[in-house]
């Protein structure tokens, strides 16, 4: 006999609570508010096809569903508490199974982020997570709260860059080339996002403004400027790049860049007094910050070349409905 629906929860979902006063197998979760903080909550959904290809690993997809959900509470420098789960599967395939609560639990102790409900349906394949987080009232970094003089920064890994992401999909789509080892490095930034949560917890009281990379950089930053009614420009060549995305045509190289996607990386703003500040929150969460460019009063974003040509630019971002997209 296959597993059933309630088997399944209580194997591979089901674990002692630690905060919530009452977790997965009643009606609703009991969670105790900590005092005089604010809640900060967001969903995000994965489906197959869409979100990731039908041959990712299953800890992986376990690890991106998390990630891209603690990358909201990032943004809003939030502290992660707790997580509901919604699941729709094909089939009860216990292999799967295994290896994605595998990879989603081992993120969500390196957060110290608890699962306390969800909901499980037989369906295509698709995975929605709601996460909860604390923050103190009126500190929640915002994409509204932007002021022209800002300068534009933007987190990465150490060595690596925006458009990674990006790249890894391209080749997979046999649009760019990415040799053997290389390629492995680019794929982990598409399947393996950290989500940025201790330097958001750093900048409150630092950053003006922040918001997280999933739709691309143009787009994303648009939301920002759109949301506090200022314009910026960019600096392209401070964006930074890994070598292999650095090594590649120009037209891809501005692709994976300015309109990527899937980066999980924090892009936010902060007063030019606050450089060191910065500097010393990066460091402090172990991940580089660049300068990517500067806010400026006049509406609209600009993009200065290496060239010294500076260019406007629409601030579209990826669109699920507007947006071309192919399956993969
Ligand atoms: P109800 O019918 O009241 O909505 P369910 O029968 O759907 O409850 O779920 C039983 C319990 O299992 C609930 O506590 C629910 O939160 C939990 N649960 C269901 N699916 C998941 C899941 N994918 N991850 C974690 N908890 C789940
Ligand atoms: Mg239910």
């Amino acid at each position: 006999m296959p597993l059933g629906e309630f088997d399944l929860i209580a194997r591979y979902f089901t674990r002692p609570t630690r905060r919530a006063v009452l977790g997965i197998g009643d009606d609703c979760a009991l969670l105790a508010p900590t005092p005089g903080l604010q809640w900060a909550v967001s969903s995000d959904l994965l489906v197959e096809g869409r979100h990731f290809v039908s041959t990712v690993a299953p800890n992986a997809l376990g690890h991106k569903s998390l990630a891209v959900n603690l990358s909201d509470l990032a943004a809003c420098g939030a502290t992660p508490v707790a997580f509901s789960l919604m699941l729709a599967l094909p089939r009860v395939d216990e292999a799967f199974l295994q290896g994605f609560a595998d990879g989603l639990f081992a993120l969500a102790d390196a957060h110290g982020i608890e699962l306390v409900g969800g909901d499980t349906t037989a369906g295509p394949l698709a995975v929605g997570i709601t996460v909860m987080g604390e923050v103190p009232p009126a500190q929640a970094l915002r994409r509204d709260a932007a002021r022209a003089g800002d300068d534009l920064w933007v987190s990465h890994a150490p060595g690596r860059g925006l458009g990674d992401a990006r790249l890894a999909l391209e080749v997979l789509r046999d649009r760019a080339a990415v040799p053997g080892e290389a390629f492995a490095r680019v794929r982990r930034a598409m399947e393996w996002p950290q989500p940025r949560v201790a330097l958001g917890q750093r900048l409150r009281g630092i950053a003006h403004a922040a918001i997280d990379l999933s739709d691309g950089l143009s787009g994303d930053l648009g939301h920002v400027l759109q949301r506090s009614g200022v314009g910026a420009r960019l600096e392209f060549a401070a964006l930074p790049r890994s070598p292999e995305l650095a090594t590649q045509p120009d037209a891809l190289l501005r692709t994976c860049l300015l309109e990527g996607g899937d980066d999980y990386e924090l892009l936010f703003s902060a007063p030019r007094t606050a450089r060191a500040a910065v500097r010393q929150a990066a460091a402090e969460s172990g991940v580089a910050v660049s300068c990517i460019g500067e806010l400026l009063p006049e509406r609209g974003l600009r993009v200065a070349w290496p060239d010294g040509r500076t260019t406007a630019r629409a601030t579209r971002g990826f669109d699920h409905f507007a947006s071309d997209w192919e399956p993969t």
